[in-house]
């Protein structure tokens, strides 16, 4: 049997995979482990979601939610590495296993609507002045009525 060295080997071998969460690896420089929300930090500009390859983002700006599928996360880190104010980070372990399906919710203080621009006072006040001065223009001059023979 030629697979019959591979068996024995994999017998004799330890098994490849860790039994976890009751064996849990240490963890390696870089490693992405479980994601971690500073939600007042956040300015729901939204870039985590439109990053997120899995789509399990969802940034709602109107009230201030930030929520996160975990099922779908895939512990990538392109979230954390966009996010302009830094409030996304990773901790080196793994986050604990699910044994149903959540979705993660952190509410925030939602931003202040934009206020419309005012009309400048200046704009308003010069207004009424180009107005008058229009008014007070001499009307112009009509160019005289040409006479036969002026050709
Ligand atoms: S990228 Fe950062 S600041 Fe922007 S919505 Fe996501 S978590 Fe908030
Ligand atoms: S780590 Fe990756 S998959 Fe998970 S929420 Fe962030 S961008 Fe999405």
């Amino acid at each position: 049997m030629l697979f019959t060295p591979t068996v024995v080997k994999n017998l004799l071998k330890r098994p490849a995979t860790r039994n976890y969460p009751s064996v849990v690896r240490d963890p390696f420089p870089n490693f992405r482990g479980e994601l971690v929300m500073d939600i007042d930090r956040c300015i729901f500009c939204g870039m985590c979601e439109r990053k997120c390859p899995s789509q399990c983002i969802t940034v709602d700006r109107q009230k201030g939610t930030w929520s996160c599928d975990l099922h779908a996360c895939i512990s990538c880190g392109y979230c954390r590495d966009n996010c302009p104010t830094k409030c996304l980070t990773m901790k080196d372990t793994h986050r604990k296993p699910l044994t149903e399906r959540a979705v993660w919710i952190e509410q925030g203080t939602p931003p202040k609507p934009k206020k419309k621009a005012a009309p400048k006072k200046e704009a308003a006040a010069e207004a009424p002045a180009e107005k008058a001065t229009a008014e007070e223009k001499p009307a112009e001059k009509k160019a005289p009525a040409k006479k036969k023979g002026d050709e």
